[in-house]
């Protein structure tokens, strides 16, 4: 079995240590998700990203709850969805992600996307900033936010986001948003790191690949860890699950890492958050 000794952490501006490499469970079944997740801890993943929209949160408290490992090495991220921006029901949802995890605490809580057309993405982080101040959340973040989402919590509330969770691959470099991040004290979380596979048969990647004589996977996910920024891939495939845990016994050259980022071609496969307005029913 793995360890998670070889795991570096990253210090959030409040002094939290994440682990830089963790477990995403989007699109996870419910009914699948305690049996993925134990996976991951088996394998030695210590950092979980759920989410309320995702409906398994449920899962990914049982598995974290029944390892039988300590509950303070196992970093649990969730996040505030759509519906529930308005400051009251801002603080019932997070209510229901304490008690629906049932782990006692959440280590990270994001608001899941700024909404920009829906209502004021400030006033909600104001009603995060009181869940903070209520002690059951170590950190607070957001997701999706750009740079001039960020300005104005920045001007207009008190607690700097500890994170800022967007799209990130080698197609989606985000050097700008990275930049701005780090300036501010704010940890870049990546999410779609492998940009859902689109970016593995890539043919720069698979060149490189066959020469470190690893996975095409496994070298972009080394890729964002040597650029530094958090990452979770999610895959219901324990050998994959597996694979995207070894990353930390080789190295990519300056060369490879300038190669990869120069892919860069601006591309979501997500939504762009500016026009994303979506209210799950
Ligand atoms: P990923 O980039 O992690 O890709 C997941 C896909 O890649 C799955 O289809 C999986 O297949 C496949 N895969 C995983 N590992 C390998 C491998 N080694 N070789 C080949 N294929 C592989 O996409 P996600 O969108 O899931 O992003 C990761 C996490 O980021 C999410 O789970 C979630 O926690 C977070 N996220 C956050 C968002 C936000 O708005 N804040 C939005 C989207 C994601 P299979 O499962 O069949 O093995």
């Amino acid at each position: 079995m793995s360890t998670t000794s070889s795991v570096p952490t990253v210090t959030l501006n409040n002094g939290v240590e994440i682990p830089q490499l963790g477990f995403g469970v989007f699109q996870i079944p419910p009914a699948d998700t305690k049996a993925a997740t134990a996976t991951a801890l088996e394998i030695g993943y210590r950092h979980i990203d759920t989410a309320e929209m995702y409906g398994n949160e449920e899962g990914v408290g049982q598995a974290v709850r029944e390892s039988g490992i300590p509950r303070e090495e196992i970093f649990v991220t969730s996040k505030l969805n759509n519906g529930f921006h308005e400051p009251e029901a801002a603080a019932a949802a997070f209510q229901r992600t304490l008690e629906t995890l049932d782990l006692g605490y959440v280590d990270l809580f994001l608001m899941h996307w700024p909404l920009p057309g829906v209502g004021d993405f400030v006033e909600t982080w104001k009603a995060m900033e009181h869940m903070y101040e209520g002690g059951k959340v170590r950190a607070i973040g957001v997701s999706n936010f750009k740079q001039h989402h960020l300005n104005r919590l920045l001007a207009e509330t008190t607690v700097v986001p500890a994170a800022n969770q967007i799209e990130i691959h080698p197609y989606l470099t985000q050097d700008d948003m990275r930049e701005y991040d780090r300036e501010h004290s704010i940890a870049t979380e990546a999410w779609s790191p492998i940009a859902q596979g689109k970016v593995l048969d890539d043919a720069v990647i698979e060149r490189i690949a066959r020469r470190v004589d690893r996975s095409t996977a496994q070298v972009v996910l080394r890729w964002h860890i040597q650029r530094g920024d958090i990452v979770f891939p999610k895959s219901v495939t324990p050998e994959r699950v597996r694979a995207n845990f070894e990353l930390f016994d080789f190295e990519l050259s300056d060369a490879d890492m300038s190669e990869i980022t120069a892919l860069n071609r601006d591309e979501r496969t997500g939504p762009d958050p500016d026009h994303f307005n979506y209210i799950p029913s």
